[in-house]
């Protein structure tokens, strides 16, 4: 016991120098439930969101434990921890974030932490945004390939490597077992979407997130708003939507799990597009919904884009 209450008043006072950066105070309850580390020991991971989580639980395998901080369908990139997420934070024995500005929160969450953090879309090679007041700075929304992804899971077997030596070689097996599935995933995603005809060939969503599956695919890429943020769906940013759907005749139109489609659905009242159904980025979805992984996720959304723009019901 007395081993738990040392790492208990130590993770207290991690966490109050943390809420008080934040304007917070720690609640009576912080201490009060039992460790959850109590049955197991294995270090703990925490990444900022569900597809990060499952990927890097991919390259642990059982070796590691691995959370994510945002629960599935929480918005990602303006999230506000909570005073819980920053408990959590400062038991963790390393936190994985994406890096690229997805996570406008996360250089305050980890400011008084003393854990130590890998950005895992180190090495990509970025896509800039095109429009908006984004423009110029890079699309934060790498994983949307598959190869990307591959770089993704080599940067985190090389941070779990460090973190757990003994397993190093198990992290970088692992790594290249589910690079080989990353492969697959990506080669079926190109030949389905290869088989829309030309002038089907466009991707019209609610967020700018779709710029490297696009690249990959061979679509052109057009959104209402460049990344979610507060200012959003303005006027301007529905009207210059509605205008391509019109004058490309684009069959069918989608928007994203993690925010509402009402912008959206103001376009297809517009144009006569249909609704071409909900596609998943920033989010996985629960356990028991339709893509409880991130291999799930992009076979899922090929599958809806290609369904839809090839004039099938969603
Ligand atoms: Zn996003």
């Amino acid at each position: 016991m007395p081993n738990l209450l040392f790492r208990c008043a130590k993770d207290v006072h991690r966490a109050a120098a943390v809420l008080a950066v934040l304007g917070l105070s720690l609640g009576l309850a912080a201490c009060g439930g039992t460790p959850a580390s109590s049955a197991d020991d294995r270090p703990v991971v925490l990444t900022t969101f569900t597809v990060l989580a499952d990927v890097a639980k991919n390259v642990a395998g059982d070796k590691l434990r691995v959370e994510s901080i945002t629960k599935a369908g929480a918005e990602i990139h303006g999230y506000e921890p909570t005073p819980g997420d920053i408990r959590k934070a400062a038991q963790a024995d390393l936190i994985l974030d994406n890096g690229l500005n997805l996570e406008a929160w996360f250089a305050q969450f980890v400011e008084g932490l003393d854990v130590p953090h890998a950005v895992v879309s180190d090495g990509v090679k970025v896509m800039p945004i095109g429009e908006d007041s984004y423009q110029g700075k890079p699309n934060p929304h790498a994983w949307m390939s598959p190869s990307n992804v591959q770089i993704y899971a080599n940067n985190m077997a090389k941070a779990f490597a460090t973190l757990d030596p003994a397993n190093a070689a198990v992290f970088e097996a692992n790594a290249k077992a589910y690079n080989a599935q990353l492969q697959s995933v990506q080669d079926e995603m190109v030949a389905k979407l290869s088989v829309l005809p030309e002038n089907h060939r466009a991707l019209v969503t609610c967020e700018g997130a779709f710029s490297y599956l696009a690249r990959d695919a061979g679509l052109k890429e057009v959104y209402i708003w460049a990344v979610n943020a507060e200012q959003q769906a303005t006027p301007q940013q529905i009207t210059r939507a509605i205008e391509f759907v019109k004058s490309k005749q684009v069959p069918a139109v989608f928007c994203e799990s993690t925010v509402s489609d009402a912008p959206m659905q103001q376009v297809v009242g517009a144009t006569g597009a249909k609704f071409g159904g909900v596609l998943y980025v920033d989010s996985l979805s629960e356990a028991d919904g339709p893509v409880p992984t991130y291999l799930d996720l992009m076979r899922h959304d090929a599958k809806t884009i290609t369904t839809a723009l090839s004039g099938g019901t969603p």
